[in-house]
């Protein structure tokens, strides 16, 4: 059976609805969802009589059968009201919808009763559900000119969560959302069972490497991995991050195709770039745009930017719930420090978010994936690049350390020593076993969980690489009400 969608806006400056109305009946669709809010029942009526199935999103339909989605317009206004109170604001206004349309009349309803309840005096104007007519209330109140506008406060009604934001883990995820979303404005929470990039992050090999990648449905993502993190560094002056390229090779005659960010290059230039290479290979595969951090410090840096801009940040406080109110929603979390008020809970706790989720009913489909690290004494300038062959992944850290990831420790030394001119005396001075969270299918993990609202997940593999690009679209997401498509392959509800 094959699938197609029409997709219509039917908003100002468009074809009016019954254009398209007219046109689904003619082309017998099967089913139309309604996400305008003012549609008349007898406008679906043709619709419905041609058999089609009609959903409509936002606007309970009092004369029609047709299925309605809705939000409680009146408990969020309520609750925004309630919100920016505890925040501390008493001059509150509000710029309504069309109140004819119920979306409008509710939330005006919650609005009021809010205020009343508080004391307060109501103050609002009706306008209409269009950015234009949220510019013409704002301006006709004066905010524009009178007050600081908050973007914090302006969005309060149209994003996609509300109330103050949790966020477990501050490995490098959890960090860098509890940063992404504290800059955009929100009242955020961070929580640590230990201390930051105390999880796997301390045991990376922390490559930032996304060249190459050119399929699978977080190819978008990573694609952007590399430019966010000069973001990041452009946005946190200092952050541990060298762009030293990386050069990758096997023992095949012949070389690959080269991918994106990527180009092959012969033994002499890959002499130039690793002189101390005793035989260099024919060919190799050289991404100068690849480089590597320290996990731990950027995750560090992350946390203390995040305070920066407001996140109260709890270390050494072990999450043991996740709390849901009556109806359901998220609610905050336990820690043996008591509540942690939030209505909105990211679990980016690494390879703990599948417990933590499970207490919830909720399957998180990762499993702990370990993989060794061994630190190693080592010539200063013996490695330049990240180096990636069949033998190890290895890199220079520091003036005499290099790290490696790799599976054995012996054959790694033996390795290292055969590979390297004047690598004879590297000596191993540590091995970590670090358990990776892997997701069932290798790719993120990163959404919303639509049975448990207010709950968020962030868990993935290569979250080194990707955790500037993953925290700055989360924040977009839970802050800002964005759904972003980069995130499209990613969401929980794929399994
Ligand atoms: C050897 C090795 C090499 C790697 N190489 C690379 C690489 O080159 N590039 C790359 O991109 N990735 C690499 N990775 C993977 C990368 O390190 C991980 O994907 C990343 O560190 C995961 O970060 P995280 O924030 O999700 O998890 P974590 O760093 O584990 O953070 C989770 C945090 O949650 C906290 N937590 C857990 N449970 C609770 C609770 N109940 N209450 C409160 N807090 C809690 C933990 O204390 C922890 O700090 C490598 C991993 C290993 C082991």
């Amino acid at each position: 059976m094959s699938t197609s969608s029409l997709l219509a806006d039917v908003g100002a400056g468009t074809p009016p609805i019954e254009a398209f109305l007219d046109e689904a009946v003619q082309r017998r669709v099967d089913g139309v969802v309604v996400a305008a809010v003012d549609v008349p029942d007898r406008m679906l009526e043709p619709l419905l009589t041609s058999g089609a199935q009609v959903v409509t999103v936002g606007s309970p339909r009092h004369g029609t059968s047709t299925d309605v989605v809705s939000s409680d317009d009146e408990r969020i206004a309520a609750d925004a009201v309630a919100y920016l109170h505890s925040r501390g604001h008493r001059n509150l206004g509000i710029i309504s919808g069309p109140v004819r349309v119920a979306p409008g009349s509710a939330r005006l309803d919650g609005y009021r009763q809010a205020l009343r309840d508080h004391g307060l005096r109501p103050f609002y104007l009706r306008g209409v559900f269009t950015s234009a007519g949220g510019l013409c209330g704002r301006r006709s109140v004066g905010v524009d000119q009178a007050v600081r506008v908050d973007a914090r406060v302006v969005n309060v009604l149209s994003s996609s969560v509300s109330g103050d934001l949790v966020v477990v883990g501050a490995g490098i995820v959890g960090a860098s959302v509890a940063y992404h979303a504290a800059r955009a404005g929100a009242a955020v929470t961070l929580v640590d069972a230990g201390r930051p990039g105390g999880g796997v992050t301390a045991d990376s090999f922390a490559w930032v490497g996304a060249s190459g990648v050119r399929k699978g449905p977080a190819a978008g993502l990573r694609a952007t991995a590399t430019a966010e993190y000069h973001r990041l560094g452009a946005e946190l002056p200092g952050l541990p991050v060298t762009w030293s390229g990386s050069l990758s090779w096997t023992g095949q005659d012949s070389a690959p195709d080269a991918g994106p960010g990527q180009t092959i290059v012969d033994a002499a230039t890959v002499a130039a770039l690793e002189p101390a290479l005793r035989r260099p290979p024919e060919w190799a595969v050289w991404a100068p745009g690849d480089g590597a951090v320290d996990s731990v410090g950027v995750a560090e840096r992350l946390v203390a930017a995040a305070r920066a801009h407001g996140a109260r940040v709890h270390l050494d406080a072990r999450v043991t719930a996740v709390r849901r109110d009556a109806a359901g929603r998220i609610a905050g979390v336990e820690t043996a420090a008591g509540l942690l008020s939030g209505a909105t809970v990211v679990l980016a706790a690494g390879v703990a978010t599948a417990a933590l989720g499970a207490s919830l009913g909720v399957r998180v489909p990762v499993e702990p994936s370990p993989s060794p690290l061994f630190r190693l004494r080592a010539p200063a300038g013996l490695v330049r690049t990240v180096v990636n062959t069949e033998d190890f992944d290895l890199r220079q850290v520091a003036a005499d350390r290099l790290i490696a990831a790799a599976d054995s420790p012996e054959r790694t030394l033996a390795a290292v020593r055969s590979t390297f001119h004047g690598a004879g005396g590297v000596e191993l001075l540590s091995t970590r076993l670090g358990a990776r969270p892997m997701p069932a299918d290798g790719e993120p993990i990163v959404g919303p969980v639509a049975e448990v609202p207010g709950l968020y997940l962030a868990v993935m593999h290569s979250a080194v690489t990707l955790a500037a690009a993953v925290g700055r679209l989360v924040a977009r997401e839970l802050v800002d009400g964005t759904v972003e498509s980069a995130l499209s392959g990613c969401r929980p509800d794929r399994f």
